[in-house]
C-alpha cells in the first residue's frame, strides 16, 4: 500500500516499524475555542486513514494531545476575566464532544501538554546538554537552529533563504531568528510551572515531541497534521527529536490540504467562517463526512455550503438502498438456483470491495473508493427494480453488507442503529392485534397482517382503525416490490 511521504514529496510502499503496528500521532487543537470546520476536515482525514489501516488488520495506536496551553487560550481568559486553566477546560470538553458527534473514534492515547511538562523538561535538558539549545538572558530557553546540521529537512527549506521571506519573531535574546523557545519565561499573570531555568511554560513544538517520545517511543510510523503545520511547527518538531535522540521524529510525515469556503479562504470578516459544531447542528454529521471525503486528502478542498444539501440527498440514497436490500432479502424465499441477474449483483459486490480496496491503498483515496461503493449501489437498486419476485437472498445480503462494511471504513453508518419505528407500536399491535411481545419491527409485521387479514374480510372498520393508529404515529404504509411495510411519513 502506499503512502504519500511529505519529507520527501512522493508516494512510498508502506513499511511499519513493527510488522503489523501502526503508532500513529496527530496534532490536536489549541483549546481557546470551538474548531473550525477547517480543523474538522484534517481530523477526519486522519480518523480515516486510521480507520482504514485498521480494516487492513494493522493493530493502530493512535495518540492525539490538547494543546492546553497556549498565547491564545491565556489572551480569551484575560479577556474573558478567568483563569487560562478554566478556558481550555472548557474548549477541550468542547472538542471531544464535536468530534464524537463528527463520529471521529477517540484516541488511545490524548495527553494534555499541562500535564505533561516533566517530559518535556527532560528533553528540554538533554538539549541544553547536547548543546543544541542555550539559556537566554531573559529566562527562555532557545532551540539552536544552526546547531542541527539538517535543519529544514522536512519543508525542504534552507535556512539562508528563510531569512529572505519568512516572518519571524525578532527578539534579541535568540542567538539566530530562527531559534525557537522551548521554555517560555513566566510573564506576570500567566501560568507557569517550576523548572531548572525559572518558572515558565513550555512551547508548542516541544510539547508534541516530548508526548510523542514518551506515549509511542520515537521514531513513530506516521505523524500527521495539516499542511500549515509543515513549517515551522513540524520542521522544529523533528529537529528537537533528531537532536535529543539522534533519530526522526517519524518515517512518514502526512499532511492534509487546507479547506477553503466557497473559493475563499475562511475567515471571520467574510462571513464564510463555521465552526464544526454550527455545521453539524444542522447537518447530519455524516452528510458533511460524505461531502469532505470526495476530495482526496492531500488536496485543498474547496467546501461549498450549497452542496451540503446534496450530501443529504446522497447519504439517504445511500441508506435507502442498504434498507431496501434488507427488507427484499428478509422478505424472499429461500435460494433456488441462482439467475443471470443474481450472479451480476454478487460480481458487483466483490468488484466494489476490491476496487475499494485498490482506491484507499493508493494513498487513501477515498473519492474513489467512494465511487466504487455508488457503483454497487447503482447495480443493486436495478438489480431490486428488475428481479421482482425472485430475489436471491444470500446474494441481496452480501451486496448489503458490502455496502455497509465499506461505508463503515470511511466512518460513514448505513445501517439504522436501532429501530426507526416508535415503541408505541408495540401497545398498537398489542391492543389491535393481540401482540405479545416487545419489539417494534415485529409489531409492525403483525399490524400489517392484521390489517391485510381485515381487508380481506371486508372489515374495513378494523382495518381502518389499524390504518389511523398507525398514522397517528407519525408513520405510513409504504408498499414495495416485496410488501408492505412502515416508515416515519
Ligand atoms: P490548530 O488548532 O490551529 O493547531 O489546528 C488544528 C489542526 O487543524 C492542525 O492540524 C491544522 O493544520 C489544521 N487546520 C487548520 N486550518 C485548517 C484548514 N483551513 N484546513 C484544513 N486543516 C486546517
Ligand atoms: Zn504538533
Amino acid at each position: 500500500m502506499l503512502v504519500y511521504n511529505s519529507q520527501n514529496h512522493r508516494k512510498q510502499e508502506l513499511e511499519t516499524i513493527e510488522p503489523g503496528k501502526i503508532r500513529m500521532y496527530v496534532c490536536g487543537p489549541t483549546v481557546y475555542d470551538q474548531i473550525h470546520i477547517g480543523n474538522a476536515r484534517t481530523f477526519l482525514s486522519f480518523d480515516v486513514i486510521r480507520r482504514y489501516l485498521m480494516y487492513k488488520g494493522y493493530n493502530v495506536t493512535f495518540a492525539q494531545n490538547l494543546t492546553d496551553v497556549d498565547d491564545k487560550i491565556i489572551n480569551r481568559a484575560n479577556e474573558e476575566g478567568r483563569s487560562a486553566a478554566e478556558v481550555a477546560e472548557e474548549y477541550s470538553n468542547a472538542f471531544i464532544e464535536q468530534m464524537h458527534r463528527f463520529g471521529i473514534l477517540d484516541p488511545d492515547i490524548r495527553p494534555r501538554a499541562t500535564r505533561e511538562i516533566e517530559a518535556m523538561q527532560e528533553m528540554i535538558q538533554r538539549l541544553i546538554e547536547k548543546e543544541h539549545a542555550y539559556v537566554a538572558d531573559n529566562g527562555d530557553v532557545y532551540f539552536s537552529v544552526r546547531s542541527d546540521h539538517q535543519y529544514g529537512i522536512l519543508s525542504g527549506r534552507e535556512l539562508d533563504q528563510l531569512r529572505a521571506g519568512e516572518r519571524v519573531e525578532v527578539n534579541d535574546d535568540k542567538r539566530d531568528p530562527f531559534d525557537f523557545a522551548l521554555w517560555k519565561a513566566a510573564k506576570p499573570g500567566e501560568p507557569s510551572w517550576p523548572s531548572p531555568w525559572g518558572d515558565g511554560r513550555p512551547g508548542w513544538h516541544t510539547e508534541c515531541c516530548a508526548m510523542i517520545h514518551r506515549y509511542l517511543g520515537t521514531p513513530i510510523d506516521i505523524h500527521g497534521g495539516g499542511q500549515d503545520l509543515v513549517f515551522p511547527h513540524h520542521e522544529n518538531e523533528t529537529a528537537q527529536a533528531m537532536c535529543a535522540w539522534d533519530h526522526a521524529l517519524a518515517n512518514y510525515w502526512m499532511h492534509t490540504g487546507m479547506l477553503r469556503v466557497n473559493g475563499d479562504k475562511m475567515s471571520k470578516s467574510l462571513g464564510n467562517f463555521f465552526t464544526l459544531k454550527e455545521i453539524l447542528d444542522k447537518y447530519p454529521a455524516d452528510a458533511v463526512r460524505l461531502l469532505m471525503l470526495q476530495t482526496h486528502y492531500r488536496s485543498a478542498l474547496d467546501f461549498q455550503t450549497d452542496q451540503l444539501d446534496g450530501a443529504v440527498g446522497t447519504l439517504e440514497r445511500l441508506r435507502t438502498c442498504v434498507k431496501n436490500l434488507r427488507w427484499a432479502a428478509k422478505n424472499a424465499p429461500e435460494d433456488g438456483n441462482l439467475t443471470d441477474a443474481d450472479r451480476a449483483l454478487a460480481k458487483a459486490s466483490s468488484e466494489a470491495q476490491a476496487e475499494f480496496c485498490r482506491q484507499m491503498d493508493d494513498d487513501f483515496n477515498t473519492a474513489g473508493g467512494l465511487a466504487a461503493i455508488f457503483e454497487l449501489v447503482t447495480a443493486a437498486n436495478k438489480y431490486l427494480a428488475e428481479a421482482g419476485e425472485t430475489i436471491a437472498t444470500s446474494v441481496t445480503l452480501r451486496a448489503a453488507d458490502t455496502i455497509s462494511e465499506l461505508a463503515g471504513v470511511l466512518g460513514i453508518t448505513l445501517d439504522a442503529v436501532e429501530s426507526e419505528l416508535p415503541a408505541e407500536l408495540v401497545d398498537l399491535a398489542r391492543e389491535r392485534a393481540g401482540y405479545a411481545g416487545a419489539d417494534p419491527e415485529e409489531a409492525a409485521e403483525v399490524l400489517l397482517a392484521a390489517r391485510q387479514e381485515a381487508r380481506k374480510a371486508k372489515d374495513w372498520g378494523t382495518a381502518d382503525a389499524i390504518r389511523d393508529g398507525i398514522t397517528a404515529l407519525g408513520l405510513v404504509v409504504e408498499d414495495t416490490a416485496a410488501g408492505a411495510r412502515l416508515s416515519r411519513a
